[in-house]
């Protein structure tokens, strides 16, 4: 189903609306700027929808207050006993300060060994995990496509990972070329796999209308657990909710 979306302001808060067919009015504050997000059946009026949001203003202060006290990701310091996620699981950071190339090493144990020379800054480190975690994306995701383009019937012409602030992907129809976003790295490994067939998908369809469900219910039939799993992540995105 095809959902509408628009903005409000209540009380100087501003609130996405997004009218969809539900039965219920479903609110949401969302990291990390604690954004708000109201999700509402199609018949509601704006006027109904206003008193709903104010019946919550202190709840949403609450929740917009706790996020701003929260340390922010960007906030990390990749040092010695900081947990990263890797394909959804929680890995402990080791940091190794010696002579030689910077390097990753994830352990059987769970330890990810992260060997950088000394006085490597936070943003080295940083740079360094990222390229593991491309590194990582770049050997599964052609065996994913090996295993899936013939399964949907498509071919891509190429397919590129990068950072992106509001997707988990997405899909050029014209250049038959997909995107994943790195943050994938992090996921388990269906979140991947999910995004990846979703990307396909769209090769068949552009919309993301009952053909395309029923596209995805035939090739991956728990594609909305995945999906689920993803929503509760930060990066959640209105694609992601239908
Ligand atoms: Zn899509």
């Amino acid at each position: 189903m095809d959902s509408r979306k628009t903005m409000i302001t209540v009380s100087g808060i501003d609130v996405q609306v997004v009218r969809k067919a539900i039965k219920n009015l479903h609110l949401a504050v969302y990291p990390p700027d604690g954004h708000v997000r109201v999700a509402v059946p199609e018949h509601v009026t704006d006027e109904n929808i206003r008193l709903a949001v104010i019946s919550k203003l202190s709840w949403i202060k609450r929740q917009q207050r706790d996020f701003k006290d929260q340390p922010r990701q960007s906030e990390r310091q990749y040092i010695s006993g900081e947990c990263h996620y890797f394909l959804g699981k929680r890995c402990r950071l080791e940091l190794i300060e010696r002579a030689g190339k910077h390097e990753i090493k994830l352990l059987q144990s769970g330890k990810l060994k992260m060997f950088v020379r000394r006085g490597a800054s936070i943003e080295g480190r940083e740079k360094l995990l990222y390229s593991w975690y491309r590194e990582q994306l770049k050997t599964r995701v052609p065996e994913l496509l090996e295993k899936w383009q013939p399964v949907i019937g498509v071919q891509v012409a190429d397919y590129g990972i990068k950072k992106m602030k509001t997707k988990w992907g997405s899909c050029s129809i014209e250049q038959r070329r997909i995107w994943l976003n790195l943050e994938l790295a992090k996921k388990s490994p269906e979140c991947l796999e999910y995004i990846l067939v979703h990307e396909l998908v769209h090769l068949l369809e552009r919309n993301h209308n009952d053909r395309f469900k029923g596209f995805m219910d035939t090739f991956l039939p728990k594609w909305r657990a995945a999906r689920d799993l993803l929503n509760k992540s930060p990066l959640g995105h209105e694609d992601w909710l239908y």
